[in-house]
């Protein structure tokens, strides 16, 4: 069976050298949907606690939340991020609190100081697909995910891999001393 959690993204990008109107910089609220499959837990009656996927997802997706979503080749990026310096925010600004932990995978990296988000490939709804997998692939055993932004929308499966050793009393992931995170169960 599968649980699910859906969440908003905030977030300006532009399709480069794209020969259409999204080549300009412009923004949308993204919906993301993160579905993970296993076998029911009995010890709780349910595949996986949707607010702790949504917490797993949210500690690195908050970077694109308010963020600018730049093509590393972009010369956007540049421009932008002399702009932040001129104005002394490019390294942080004391209201900047919503930071996600700094990432770098294959396909894009974060710098959550300027909320800026630098990708490789165009950041369609395709690519955020491609993107949100590979940063939480081995946290989830992640059957689906879907992404739609505006009239964009896309999804792929994924066959889940993963063994998951969840807390019977709360359903969350054990750590890997077999001690629960939360609510201190100990496997024997
Ligand atoms: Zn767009
Ligand atoms: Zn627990």
């Amino acid at each position: 069976m599968r649980s699910f959690t859906t969440f908003d993204l905030q977030y300006a990008h532009r399709f480069y050298k794209f020969k259409g109107e999204a080549q300009y910089l412009h923004g949308h609220t993204g919906v993301l949907t993160i579905e993970v499959e296993d076998s029911v837990n009995p010890g709780v009656n349910m595949v996986f606690p949707c607010n702790e996927i949504k917490k797993t997802a949210w500690a690195v997706l908050k970077n694109f939340d308010h963020a600018l979503i730049l093509r590393e080749d972009d010369p956007l990026l540049s421009a932008v991020l002399g702009v932040y310096e001129t104005q002394g925010i490019k390294n942080g600004a004391p209201t900047n609190t919503m930071k996600g932990a700094a990432f770098k995978t294959e396909l894009a990296t974060a710098y959550p100081d300027c909320r800026l988000v630098v990708t490789k490939e165009t950041m369609t709804v395709e690519g955020m697909i491609k993107i949100v997998y590979d940063l939480l692939k081995d946290k989830l055993n992640i059957a689906k995910i879907t992404f739609t932004s505006g009239d964009n929308a896309a999804s792929q499966e994924y066959k889940p891999s993963l063994t998951i050793d969840r807390c019977p009393q709360c359903g969350i992931t054990l750590g890997e001393n077999g001690v629960c995170p939360k609510c201190g169960y100990k496997k024997h």
